[in-house]
């Protein structure tokens, strides 16, 4: 099954009519997550669809407004609207105080499991059976993250032809699909790869808003699927990007080049420039496969 992403909000620091600031929504396997929560984000996933209580997990990767001050209004819905199940938040430690004081009034009824980052050095946040979650360090203005979504090894899947022609039992079954040659009475050894079919490849996300340059996020990036990375500023900008701790829509593309990814989207747009075509042409010249977003964009990463 895919990952689908959707774009909640594009923009950066100011919402406009045509654009919210960032926040995403990643579906894994019918899982929400959801990965920044600007202003009106509430009202978005609304717009797409998404179940609210669908969702158990928000990365907020810091704390400019822009990538969290959604976040109140939804806590607070999510209770008005009957919430009982924990909701994970992975944010800034300093976001913690700021929560119990705005919540303080709101009898939130269901249980806020709280979890601080780590601004020095990536870590699994998240680790279940199928995916991990990994956040790093990003250059910013404040401490801020990057999300890593990385689908795990799918195991191989067994020929059901070799189960009809050797009739393979159960421990057999097992024993194979953990990687074990199959022995035949005669002595026989038939090796695993003519008796199984590979998994699907697994697929991943990652997420870099805000940063400036930064190379050492490569290795972190390697051949992901999908990455998204900010792209506030053209090239011509490039000193006011470095300055305010953005990017420019060519060094994103630098960025997804050096790290061999599938494909880079880009977003996080200042609203200086009347539209985005630039960034996208910008960008092209270095990563052919890179798409300016827009509000409601989607994309399905694997099958
Ligand atoms: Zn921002
Ligand atoms: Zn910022």
């Amino acid at each position: 099954m895919a990952f689908t992403l959707t774009v909640l909000g594009s923009n950066s620091a100011i919402p406009t009519i045509k654009r919210f600031a960032s926040a995403h929504v990643l579906n894994i396997h019918e899982r929400f997550f959801l990965i920044d929560c600007s202003e009106g984000t509430q009202i978005r996933l609304r717009t797409e669809g998404v179940k609210f209580m669908h969702l158990n997990h928000v990365f907020i990767s810091h704390l400019h407004g822009d990538h969290f001050f959604g976040l109140f209004g939804l806590l607070s819905t999510f209770s008005l609207l009957g919430r009982k199940q924990a909701l994970n938040i992975y944010a800034d430690a300093r976001l913690k105080p700021m929560l119990d004081a705005v919540l303080y009034m709101h009898e939130i009824a269901y249980e806020i499991v709280f979890n601080p980052l780590n601004f020095k050095e990536p870590q699994v946040i998240l680790d279940s059976n199928t995916f991990s979650v990994t956040s790093f360090p990003l250059k910013h203005r404040l401490p801020c993250c990057g999300f890593l979504f990385k689908e795990k090894p799918k195991q191989v899947n067994i020929r059901k032809d070799a189960i009809v022609k050797y009739n393979l039992n159960v421990k057999e079954i097992v024993s194979i699909k953990n990687g074990s040659d199959l022995v035949l009475e005669s002595g026989e050894i038939i090796p695993n790869s003519e008796l199984t079919i590979p998994g699907q490849t697994p697929v991943s996300y990652a997420y870099c808003s805000d940063t400036q340059y930064l190379e050492s996020i490569i290795p972190i990036l390697k051949d992901v699927d999908l990455l998204y990375h900010e792209a506030t500023f053209t090239a011509k900008d490039e000193k006011l990007a470095k300055s305010t701790g953005h990017s420019t829509a060519e060094q994103a593309a630098k960025i997804a080049k050096a790290a061999n990814v599938g494909k880079l989207i880009i977003g996080h747009f200042s609203s200086r420039y009347k539209n985005n075509d630039g960034m996208e042409a910008e960008a092209r010249k270095v990563f052919e496969n890179t798409f300016a977003v827009k509000d409601g964009d989607k994309f399905v990463i694997g099958k």
